[in-house]
């Protein structure tokens, strides 16, 4: 099974035994990162250890901070070795300068790439194996997400039968360091927390083992993510990550920072992937790369949920009934239905207020679209066969159902609202796709006014539930979802 190490980048021993001391169990090893303590005492650190160690004196060539003389820096790993340290790090370039191990210390030998991926990793993997190493590590950069598909292949084909750590360094190489253990990788590495990397993209460790439930991943684990840009904010890791764990299921969900979605599926494809969420800026650019299209991603033009089955992409769209689901269960509870005679205004006309237009323009009575760029609101409203009209025309359409697609009210500027509060009445539904914070100011002021309101939440988790049920074909746990979310959005 693939360790899990945590690199520590503490300065002194006292501190370094500390951390150490503190970790999880849970945790295989620690590595202790020479190069970035400003003093050490290699004795005690090898007999205060509370579990398995691997020394390492990175230079600065490959990505470390040591830039003293080379014989210095591989005689503390020498030093290490006799005192009783489980593993060093040498580098392929460094090696012949490192003699014979004690028995009991595995020698790792190593090359990172701070620049790029190299085209031969094989070539490389076999030099690093022909020098001596007990355990091979190749760290590469990944400077596209693609870049990490040559490392997931390495892994395949050696992990099994060769002690190999593979891993590209960098957001867009995440996936690398989680899916090591689906390949058997020898170990993963993750930081203390986060702002201690030793090295880019690593995770905190409570990440690994809580969010991606690194113990849990195998051979068979299903892989699914979020394909966006950028990607780090993104609630869906968390929530997915939740449901399927709730539900069972032998997968991980993970964030994907892909710049070109043809590039990423080819690189992907291959180990396992079997559902993608899809948002900012790649729904569109989505659609042409898929085998298959529900009727609703064909008609709106945007894919955000795609899930892989014997090798084809299917595209669907769950934005939009997610949409109108929360939309006309408010309508239900303010006894609104049928939509049929209502006058439903959309304030906005971005992607948000296209999925909403496109979802209720057969079912409403009438469709009006508000922007403050009045000619963007004319001509989605020209081309899905809608009325349009500037902010300052709203209350004339008065409206039934009110729904505010803009990014207006949303965290940190929660004291704004585009609706003014004589637009507001009782009976009226009003929805707002902003979901941090829950209750918009516009939310607030509807409900002062007797209306019935809707959050972005439930929007969110709506189309959350529909992706999971359309990967897996099971039901979801929504109340599972939904915590989850409520946690992530109370700062948990
Ligand atoms: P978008 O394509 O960038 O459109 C933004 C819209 O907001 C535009 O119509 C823009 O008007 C308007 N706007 C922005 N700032 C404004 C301001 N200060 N005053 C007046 N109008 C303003 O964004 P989007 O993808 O449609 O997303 C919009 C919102 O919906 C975001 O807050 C997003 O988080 C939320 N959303 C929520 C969910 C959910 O699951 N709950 C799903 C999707 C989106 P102009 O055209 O004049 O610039």
């Amino acid at each position: 099974m693939t360790k899990l190490c945590v690199a520590l980048t503490e300065k002194t021993t006292d501190e370094l035994l500390a951390a150490m001391h503190a970790l999880d169990r849970r945790v295989d090893l620690v590595e202790v990162r020479l190069d970035c303590m400003a003093a050490y005492d290699l004795r005690r650190i090898c007999s205060g250890k509370d579990r398995p160690i691997i020394v390492t004196n990175r230079p600065v060539r490959q990505g470390g901070l040591f830039s003293g003389s080379e014989r210095r820096r591989v005689a503390a790993l020498a030093k290490a070795a006799a005192l009783g340290a489980d593993h060093v790090d040498v580098e392929l370039d460094a090696v012949h300068l490192l003699g014979q191990l004690p028995a009991g210390c595995a020698r790792i030998v190593s090359h990172h790439d701070v620049e790029g991926t190299p085209d031969d990793l094989e070539s490389l993997f076999r030099r690093i194996r022909a020098a001596g190493a007990d355990v091979t590590k190749i760290v590469t950069t990944a400077r596209d997400v693609a870049d990490v598909g040559p490392v997931l292949a390495l892994l395949q084909r050696h992990a099994a039968r060769t002690p190999l750590i593979a891993l590209s360094m960098g957001e867009e190489g995440l996936a690398s360091r989680v899916l090591a253990a689906k390949f058997g990788a020898y170990l993963t590495f993750a930081s203390r927390t986060s702002g201690r990397e030793s090295a880019p993209g690593q995770v905190p460790y409570g990440q690994m083992l809580d969010l991606y439930r690194l113990d849990r991943i195998g051979a068979d684990t299903a892989v699914y993510g979020v394909v966006a840009n950028p990607v780090a904010h993104s609630m869906s890791p968390t929530v997915q990550n939740a449901a399927f764990a709730a539900a069972g299921l032998d997968a991980v969900y993970l964030p994907f920072k892909v710049r070109n979605p043809a590039t990423f599926l080819e690189a992907f494809e291959p180990y396992d992937l079997r559902g993608l969420s899809v948002t900012l800026p790649h729904k569109e650019a989505m659609l042409p790369l898929m085998d298959e299209l529900d009727e609703l991603a064909a008609g709106i033009g945007a894919v955000n949920t795609v899930a892989i089955r014997d090798g084809r992409c299917y595209g669907y769209n769950t934005d939009v009934g997610a949409a109108v689901k929360a939309i006309t269960g408010a309508a239900r509870r303010a006894g609104l239905l049928p939509l049929a005679r209502r006058t439903v205004l959309i304030v906005g006309a971005g992607g948000a207020a296209r999925a909403i237009a496109y979802g209720l323009r057969d079912t409403a009575g009438r469709v009006v679209i508000a922007n403050r760029t009045v000619a963007r609101a004319e001509a989605l409203a020209r081309e899905l066969g809608l009325e349009a009209c500037g902010l300052d025309d709203m209350p004339a359409c008065k409206p039934d159902v009110l729904v505010n697609t803009t990014s207006v009210g949303m965290w940190p500027r929660v004291e704004e609202s585009l609706v003014p509060t004589s637009m507001l009445r009782r009976g009226m539904v009003v929805f707002d796709a902003v979901y941090n914070p829950l209750r918009t100011r516009l939310l607030r002021e509807a409900e002062e006014a007797g209306g019935v309101t809707a959050s972005g939440l439930e929007w969110f988790v709506n189309q959350a539930v529909a992706q999971f049920e359309l990967w897996t074909g099971q039901d979801a746990r929504r109340e599972v979802l939904e915590n989850v979310v409520r946690s992530r959005l109370a700062g948990g």
